[in-house]
């Protein structure tokens, strides 16, 4: 309201979040029904991301896609950074990042703590904490996107490739470690004969979108 922006519930198909822009007022439309609360309330926080950011265009609809896209459209990734920093500001998200090990546990325990979803959670802790980590997001078996600070000097893991055999994206899960271990024979850099050695990682699976998000630190 305080940005002259309206944000409604309601029925919608096939997307999660609409803004509606005409000159100085906006109304965001969220489908009703999203669960959980850290979904429902990135959702609108990405709207409004929109809103602030965005203001040469009337409309936008976005999927449940769009919500994790940190490689395709500019100006959904832009949405999305917009979000994680409105819900997780930096000098509280710091502190609770900053002493503790990498690993999806915490990655989880962050997303409660800060109710909001797990991806948005993993790509701001790789932005805030001083350790080099890389976020994989891999759908259908592809490489999607990969997210690493381009100020620690990583680089990045190539998208549009299949994850590494012998990962923890890959492997059996009966083969797969709980917590951050090391694999190995995963080879997250192939082409730059890099990174093999001492690379820990953990993934976390989500069978129902035939896809993962998976968790790299490097020493
Ligand atoms: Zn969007």
């Amino acid at each position: 309201m305080d940005r002259n922006v309206l944000v409604r519930e309601g029925y919608m198909k096939g997307a999660e979040g609409r803004l509606l822009r005409k000159k100085t007022n906006g109304i965001i439309h969220i489908r009703k029904g999203i669960t959980p609360e850290g979904r429902r309330r990135f959702t609108i926080a990405h709207e409004l991301g929109h809103w602030e950011l965005h203001g040469n265009y009337s409309q936008f609809l976005c999927d449940a896609q769009d919500m994790r896209d940190y490689g395709r459209s500019p100006l959904e990734v832009e949405a999305n950074h917009f979000a994680a920093e409105l819900l997780m500001p930096a000098s509280h998200f710091r502190a609770a990042c900053e002493k503790i090990e990498p690993s999806m546990g915490l990655i989880e325990s962050l997303s409660a703590e800060f109710e909001t979803t797990l991806t948005a959670t993993a790509i701001r802790f790789a932005d805030t904490t001083q350790r080099k980590v890389v976020v994989i997001w891999y759908e259908g078996g592809i490489i999607r996107w990969s997210y690493t600070n381009p100020k620690r000097g990583v680089p990045f893991v190539v998208a549009g490739k299949k994850p590494p055999e012998f990962s923890s994206a890959t492997l059996p899960l009966e083969d797969v470690d709980n917590g951050m271990a090391l694999y190995d024979d995963a080879d997250w850099f192939p082409e730059l004969n890099w990174g093999k050695e001492g690379v820990q990682e953990e993934t976390k699976r989500m069978p129902k979108l035939n896809a993962g998000l998976t968790l790299l630190w490097l020493p």
